[in-house]
């Protein structure tokens, strides 16, 4: 239950708005797409009119996604977690996705455990957001390397990537609602992930160079935020 105060009293207005928006359009939205599917005309024309609107509609779907992971009040759940161990269980993940992509995930941290205090679904959350970008930015494929810094009362979680880079311009809007440079891009997933860092007390620090690569580095506290 205090948990549950902590992150209303965060929440702006608007974001419990959007929360509660994006919990409303979900539900009659999966609905509409599932009835959608069942309606395929798998061999007429109107199959491609079909195929649009099953797009746009998982479109509306990754954004509404998107941006309920930054509200789930009553299943946010802090606990001691070992970041390390966090951070094979994302790489895992990632990796089928990466090799296609040609992409090498490279951790470059021993695996004595590092414990962190967090809401662990949605620290990986944005562990995956940044690696993904990563990804991303790399359409040639290439590294990403991540590594970690035991700090005094914290930790530094760097990810490098060898992408295209951000410009001077961009980096200055990176936090910004809807900021996509991708045709299929949402624009959320750097403002959703630097609130749940601030949430828990950390920040996130961007540094990039066009066509070389780009560092992303979160520090998160050990210790709940008083
Ligand atoms: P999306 O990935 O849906 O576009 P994000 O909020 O995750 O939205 O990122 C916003 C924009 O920031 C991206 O479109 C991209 O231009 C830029 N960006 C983020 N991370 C990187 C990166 N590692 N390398 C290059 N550009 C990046
Ligand atoms: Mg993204």
């Amino acid at each position: 239950a205090e948990e549950m105060m902590i992150n209303s009293e965060k929440l702006s207005i608007a974001g419990q708005l959007a929360a509660g928006i994006a919990h409303e359009i979900r539900n009659p939205m999966t609905a509409i797409k599932g009835f959608i599917q069942l309606m395929r005309p798998e061999y007429t024309t109107k199959k491609q009119y079909f195929d649009i609107i099953t797009a746009e509609i998982e479109r509306i779907e990754t954004i509404v996604s998107e941006l309920l992971i930054l509200s789930k009040p009553q299943e946010l759940n802090y606990t001691k977690t070992d970041i390390l161990l966090l951070l094979s269980e994302i790489t895992t993940l990632l990796k089928t996705q990466a090799i296609l992509k040609n992409v090498e995930i490279i951790g470059e941290y021993t695996s004595t455990p590092i414990y962190i205090y967090c809401e662990k679904n949605q620290i990986k959350q944005v562990c995956i957001n940044i690696i993904k970008n990563g990804i991303e930015a790399m359409p040639d494929g290439g590294e990403i390397r991540i590594q970690v810094k035991k700090e005094k009362d914290g930790v530094i979680l760097s990810f490098l990537d060898e992408g295209v880079g951000i410009s001077k311009e961009l980096l200055e809007k990176l936090g910004e609602p809807f900021y996509t440079t991708k045709e299929k891009g949402t624009g959320l997933g750097f403002m959703v992930s630097k609130k749940i860092i601030e949430n828990h007390g950390g920040n996130i620090k961007v540094s990039s160079e066009l066509g070389k690569g780009t560092t992303i580095e979160v520090y998160l506290p050990s210790h709940r935020k008083k």
